[in-house]
């Protein structure tokens, strides 16, 4: 395989360097990274290759189709869902396809590669005076085509949505080697939207190789908002009445009284009962914010909502910590995060049944809702555990994921609004889709008929 690759893309661009299988096969879900903290042998790539163009890629997919070789695409492998580790595949690394091509600084829009990293792309707009607005916490360690192709969601979507509204446009590669490309005008009635297949695809219908996205100017002011409450429920009542009022936040987190536990480790005068941390931004801030108070709840510490700002995504490292059996939770500590979402009338019911089946099952079960909109939000549960050995420790995940998507399911939820699926969460998907799902193995077995695209995800 090595020989021929090389003869289509260079031998630079193809490798079979010990390190690189390695870091190629796996990402970092924690049933992943735990298997290979008790030692087990995780599936391997053939090669990784590098295409450092949208014709390389099309050659690389054309030749994989005919060789009926599996191919799994890799952003930044950050992926916490099982996206990446398929037995005995080329691994098609974006991580050259890192062009800016084009700002747009007339239309707000910039065409970039797949490979492009977070940091890579918010340097290159700011110079311009723009910003795309998707922050994942994942931001330094993923790429715009694991964005696309998890449908991720960023830490400001009440202000600039998920991915999918960024997304004007793609470029893609699919099995066979076709090129395609959608045209760049701001909306069209042009019958369903087919490229759109391929936000939440996990790499199993081709490879995207180029974005256009949204931007815009970053905003100047911020005025931040800390609300307390008593109960979890008022918490939500106020959240839901934010959603659905014209007063636009950028940012709006509610931690119940576990989570914000976990949020105010590094404040311990601070009562952890559920809290809410609200950012406004852009013209009339401030007053937005101001307009907050009254709708319920006692008026916090603003300057916790600035300790988010600072520290928001230290669970990166906080959380490879734990994983390597370096953490607090000790040699054999487990942490895993699940991202469900439901209606404003289904979410009390998910937030309970979820919280409680759970916290029978770890030592510490922490939620927070984020990512709201008018018609219903995202929980966030942050599950932990100290065990006596590895083996407890990939049992107690195992139970985690079957108790938490039954009861998500039961209780009319959404088993993920970010993460995606990959793998880890496939058995639930046919429940998940319904129908759909059918409609699904439909669109695979047609643009993929050989099956040689990331075979698992999504259970496909
Ligand atoms: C600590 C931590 C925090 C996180 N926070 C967030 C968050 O706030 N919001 C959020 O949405 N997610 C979050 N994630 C999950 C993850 O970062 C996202 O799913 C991200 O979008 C994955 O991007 P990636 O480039 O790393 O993709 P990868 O992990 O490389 O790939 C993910 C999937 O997409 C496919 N894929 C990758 N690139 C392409 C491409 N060009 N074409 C086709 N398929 C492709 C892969 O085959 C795989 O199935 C977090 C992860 C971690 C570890």
């Amino acid at each position: 395989l090595h020989d021929e690759l090389a003869a289509l893309i260079g031998s630079d661009a193809v490798s079979t360097d010990e390190a690189d299988l390695l870091s190629h096969g796996k990402d970092w879900t924690p049933r992943v990274l735990l298997a290979e903290r008790s030692g087990a042998v995780l599936p391997r790539p053939h090669c990784v290759v590098r295409p450092a163009s949208t014709e390389q890629v099309s050659a690389v997919l054309r030749w994989a189709d005919e060789k009926k070789v599996v191919i799994v695409p890799f952003g930044g492998g950050s992926s916490v869902s099982d996206g990446i580790g398929a037995p005995d595949a080329v691994v098609l690394d974006t991580g050259a396809l890192s062009k800016i091509h084009d700002i747009d600084a007339k239309s707000r829009l910039v065409r970039v590669g797949s490979g492009v990293m977070g940091p890579h792309l918010a340097e290159a707009l700011a110079k311009e005076g723009f910003t795309v607005g998707h922050e994942p916490q994942s931001f330094a360690i993923s790429s715009v085509g694991g964005w696309v192709a998890t449908r991720a969601c960023g830490q400001l979507s009440a202000r600039y949505g998920g991915i999918e509204d960024i997304v004007l446009g793609l470029e893609a590669v699919l099995p066979g080697g076709d090129i395609v490309r959608s045209k760049t005008v701001p909306r069209r009635a042009v019958g369903p939207d087919v490229a759109a297949l391929m936000i939440g695809s996990e790499g199993t219908l081709g490879v995207v190789t180029e974005a256009t996205l949204k931007i815009s100017p970053p905003p100047e002011e911020r005025t931040d908002v800390c609300i307390r409450f008593e109960h979890m429920v008022d918490g939500v009542a106020f959240c839901r009445e934010i959603a659905q009022s014209h007063l636009h936040p950028t940012v709006v987190r509610l931690y119940d009284k576990e989570d914000a536990f976990l949020f105010l480790r590094s404040h311990p005068d601070e009562e952890p009962g559920p809290l809410a941390i609200l950012s406004f931004d852009g013209p009339g801030a401030g007053e937005r914010a101001r307009s907050t108070t009254g709708i319920g709840g006692v008026e916090g510490d603003p300057r916790l909502v600035a300790h988010w700002w600072a520290h928001r995504n230290d669970a990166v490292g906080e959380f490879k910590k734990t994983i390597a059996g370096e953490g607090l939770l000790g040699p054999h500590g487990i942490v895993d995060t699940m991202e469900v979402s439901g209606t404003w009338t289904a979410l009390r019911g998910l937030y309970h049944s979820m919280k409680e089946k759970l916290s029978a099952e770890a030592d510490l079960v922490g939620c927070h809702l984020s990512h709201i909109y008018p018609q219903g939000a995202c929980l966030y549960f942050t599950l932990a555990s100290a065990t006596p050995d590895d083996a407890t420790a990939a049992e107690r995940l195992d139970a985690w994921w079957e108790t938490g998507m039954e009861t998500c399911l039961e209780a009319g939820g959404s088993i993920s609004h970010h993460h995606g699926i990959g793998r880890l969460k496939s058995k639930w998907l046919p429940r998940e889709l319904g129908g759909w799902y059918s409609v699904l193995q439909a669109v695979k077995r047609t643009v993929d008929p050989h099956g040689i695209m990331n075979p698992g995800a999504l259970g496909l």
